[in-house]
């Protein structure tokens, strides 16, 4: 057992149950959330959590959770990490707030900075920051039209990106996100995904990246008219919507048509960027270079930030004033953003991606060859998934996904489920987990998939 002297919290890494899961403390918790937070809110695995740091959450009741969601993909360089929380630490104490649109500061200069040297291509980039994932995602949809002077937004089937009206309008799923919040915004477009698992098994062969994207701009130039199109927004891979990996081909394919027809190709790397796949941006791997890049989550260490940078002629179309907002670019989450970055840059941490997605494919293969429910292994670095089906068939299998990710939790084992059809479970634990707690998790789970199916 290893103790992390990080996060200002040592805690022993290792997995713990010391009540069931949630445990009694958690449980009165809840009843008083029920009595005052609004029931539209939901939580996972509603474990209350009083400390969290390299592979592990601690809960109210003593229990020590192992974490493989990362707040969602966000606490990448571990919760707590000493670089963001000295920094943040200095900055808090110094000033809170003066607002950017106000009295601007430095350390907002040189997240911009950092974000234009990292993100891909050498050409010359601007940064706006914001708050959150979807506010970013609207703001690179505004710079665009405002840059093309063209309304349509071409976005694909599977996609999320955000639960405001535009973004609502964007991602794909009406159920959670989009039931009952309409009418929703006008001028999106939904494309095609290229989805290797399921594109195969319809088609009864291969379908290229090339071919995929063939589909793509054949709706574009019959259905909307390239001349219309503002952006084509993307994700490098897709979240939400399962980890699905396009096929090698699509993403370069997409950016060339979009180059060639004056659309601002903007790729979505809010989920996957930041050392997550085991390359800075996922867009890395197949080297594409997006006009925009939008990012958050894996941004500050967990402090609530976003993003948009890009090419220096597009960002700086929009007039004066017209973009900001009131906490964008907070002192606090630039501070938190400068030691995050650090983190990235400094610890090894793709490197370490690599090495987390090695173990985890290792894991789950080892699955599949036991449970022919596994029908597909997907991912890049410590962005990882399996997406469950009917054994011998396609079909989506959601009971199973749940019952795993309940046993998990009742184990100490935070797993969560993902996907169009909920049969995705997918893997994002912090850079900072240990090897041994990614065997004692995959343990677990083998166990949960054995006691789910009776085999
Ligand atoms: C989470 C997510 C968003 C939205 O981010 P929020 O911070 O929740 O608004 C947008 N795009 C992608 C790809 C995401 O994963």
């Amino acid at each position: 057992m290893t103790t992390l002297e990080q996060g200002g919290q040592s805690l022993p890494q290792e997995r713990k149950l010391v009540t069931e899961i949630p445990g009694p403390k958690s449980r009165e918790l809840e009843q008083r959330r029920k009595a005052a937070v609004c029931a539209g809110v939901g939580s996972s695995l509603p474990a209350y959590i009083v400390a969290g740091g390299g592979g592990i959450l601690k809960d109210i009741d003593g229990n020590q959770i192992i974490d493989l969601g990362a707040g969602i993909a966000v606490t990448n360089v571990g919760n707590s990490n000493p670089r963001v929380v000295n920094r943040a630490k200095e900055a808090l104490e110094a000033f809170t707030h003066t607002c950017f649109m106000v009295n601007p500061y430095e350390a907002y200069v040189e997240v911009a900075e950092a974000l234009n040297r990292l993100t891909p291509g050498d050409h010359e980039k601007r940064t706006l920051l914001l708050n959150s994932g979807a506010e970013a995602v609207e703001n690179a949809v505004k710079i665009a039209r405002s840059y093309t002077k063209r309304n349509a937004v071409v976005v694909f089937d599977h996609a999320y990106h955000g639960r405001t009206n535009l973004t609502m309008a964007m991602t794909a799923k009406a159920m959670p996100y989009k039931k009952g919040f309409g009418p929703f915004a006008g001028e999106v477009y939904r494309a095609p995904m290229s989805y290797p698992f399921r594109d195969n098994a319809a088609y009864g062969t291969k379908l290229s990246g090339e071919e995929a994207a063939k589909r793509v701009t054949t709706m574009i130039d019959k259905q909307i008219g390239a001349e219309e199109v503002a952006a084509i927004v993307i994700e490098p891979i897709q979240g939400e919507g399962g980890f699905i990996v396009p096929a090698e081909g699509f993403l370069p394919a997409l950016q060339e048509y979009a180059q060639k027809n004056g659309i601002v190709f903007v790729v979505d790397e809010v989920q996957a960027g930041f050392a997550r796949t085991g390359k800075m941006f996922a867009s890395e791997w197949e080297g594409i270079t997006p006009d925009l890049v939008t990012t958050a989550k894996g941004i500050a260490g967990g402090l609530p930030l976003s993003a948009v940078t890009g090419r220096a002629d597009i960002m700086d179309a929009v007039h004066g004033g017209g973009l900001g907002g009131t906490y964008s670019g907070n002192p606090v989450a630039v501070a938190g953003a400068l030691g995050a970055i650090e983190a990235y840059e400094q610890d090894g941490l793709a490197q370490r991606a690599l090495e987390i997605g090695e173990k985890m494919v290792d894991r789950c293969t080892k699955l599949q060859s036991r449970f022919a429910e596994v029908g597909d292994i997907r991912g890049r670095g410590a962005m990882q998934a399996v997406e469950l089906v009917v054994e011998g068939t396609t079909e989506p299998h959601p009971t199973l996904a749940g019952d795993v990710v309940k046993y998990c939790a009742e184990q100490g084992v935070l797993v969560l489920s993902t996907g169009t059809f909920g049969n995705v479970l997918r893997f994002l634990p912090p850079l900072t987990i240990s090897d041994e707690l990614l065997d004692d998790a995959f343990d677990v789970m083998e166990e949960a998939f054995a006691k789910a199916l009776g085999k």
